[in-house]
């Protein structure tokens, strides 16, 4: 499987425009929404890696699989909470 990665620039633009909070609005997200929105908010710095995997990373809201790109457009800042869960939900 492939994965392409976001620019860091497509990163931190999408970062500053979600204001450093979860962009998850899915309804049927089991990761504790208030308003259909996630709360959770983070700083920069907070972003998971593969040695850290706690914090928030970029997720491609149309999977590169399906002919998603790595643009700001398709990127969303996402909890791990809500990455999981959208990853086991769909
Ligand atoms: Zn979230
Ligand atoms: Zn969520």
């Amino acid at each position: 499987m492939q994965s392409v990665e976001f620019p860091e620039a497509v990163v931190k633009a999408r970062f500053t425009f979600a204001r450093g909070q979860c962009e998850c609005t899915t309804l049927t997200c089991g990761a504790g929404h208030r308003f259909g929105r996630c709360v959770q908010r983070f700083t920069y710095a907070d972003r998971a890696t593969s040695d850290k995997p706690k914090g928030w990373q970029a997720d491609h809201h149309i999977p590169v699989l399906i002919g998603g790109t790595s643009t700001f457009e398709n990127c969303r800042i996402l909890c791990l909470d809500c990455h999981v869960s959208k990853t086991l939900g769909s």
